[in-house]
């Protein structure tokens, strides 16, 4: 902490933003050491989103995270933005996520006047890493936010194609990009932004956000294996590619009215 800080906590004392109780000077975090326990880890803090190898999370989306991020992204509370990534650098390194490039969610040119939280966590991870943090996507078009979408669908169908790599950063295959953010419910921008890369070259992208909504902790959690490939074949572990064309495939074969197999079995693995 800088000299100037500590000057302006002598006069303005720091508050938590829970308790409002004076947090000492010499500390960065505005939460107090009591409150950080108000936060309930959670379950799922590691899991596996084709096309993402893995996505790291720290706490559920309950109350207390949910002022904070509220506190973070609306009021620009940076301070909670900086514990945030703290807590976020902790939990890649317990679960030995080792990125080389951290990337974040783009804006659209007309709403980067708006504080932008990905780009921000982004930031701070990777100086905590010693990592570079560069922007490598683009936003081609403009969504809605993703909170006014009610449900998954809407949700993806909101970011679908909405995003495209840099023309400049070509060299990402032998890169290990991790994708920051705050809050993970579907994972529906952060699947977009992984495809976008995967156009341009990417083979290893991870994500990590802050908290994890309900809708979230329904994901497949995985037991932490890079080499080891998912057991059980479904749509969502396939190559997005291969599971379209599948998709395709079983509507033309049951419009003509032929048994499949295939679609047979994928049925039987949606119901277990
Ligand atoms: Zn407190």
């Amino acid at each position: 902490m800088d000299l100037k800080k500590i000057i302006t906590n002598m006069f303005f004392p720091q508050e938590c933003i829970f308790c409002k109780t004076e947090i000492p000077i010499t500390t960065e975090c505005p939460i107090c050491e009591k409150c950080k326990n108000i936060f309930v880890f959670s379950s799922k803090q590691i899991f596996q989103r084709y096309p993402l190898e893995a996505i790291v999370s720290c706490v559920k989306y309950e109350q207390a995270a949910r002022a904070a991020v509220i506190k973070f992204k609306y009021g620009q509370r940076k301070d909670v933005g900086r514990f945030f990534a703290e807590v976020m650098t902790q939990k890649l390194k317990q679960h030995n996520v080792s990125p080389t490039i951290v990337t974040f969610i783009p804006t659209r040119k007309n709403e980067r006047k708006r504080f932008n939280q990905s780009e921000f966590l982004a930031k701070k991870i990777a100086r905590s890493l010693k990592i570079p943090c560069k922007p490598l996507l683009i936003k081609k078009r403009a969504t809605k936010s993703q909170t006014s979408c009610k449900t998954v669908i809407q949700r993806k169908r909101n970011v679908r194609g909405a995003f495209c790599p840099r023309k400049d950063n070509l060299s990402l295959q032998n890169e290990k990009i991790l994708i920051a953010d705050d809050v993970f419910t579907t994972g529906a921008t952060m699947t977009e932004c992984a495809k976008a890369l995967i156009s341009a070259g990417a083979t290893c992208i991870y994500g990590i956000s802050f908290a994890l909504t309900a809708t979230g902790e329904t994901h497949k959690e995985i037991r932490f294996e890079f080499s080891q490939k998912p057991e059980i074949i479904t749509y969502e572990n396939l190559p997005y590619d291969a599971a379209r064309l599948l998709k395709k495939h079983i509507r033309a074969k049951r419009q003509k009215g032929r048994y499949n197999p295939i679609d047979r079995f994928f049925r039987s693995e949606k119901n277990n």
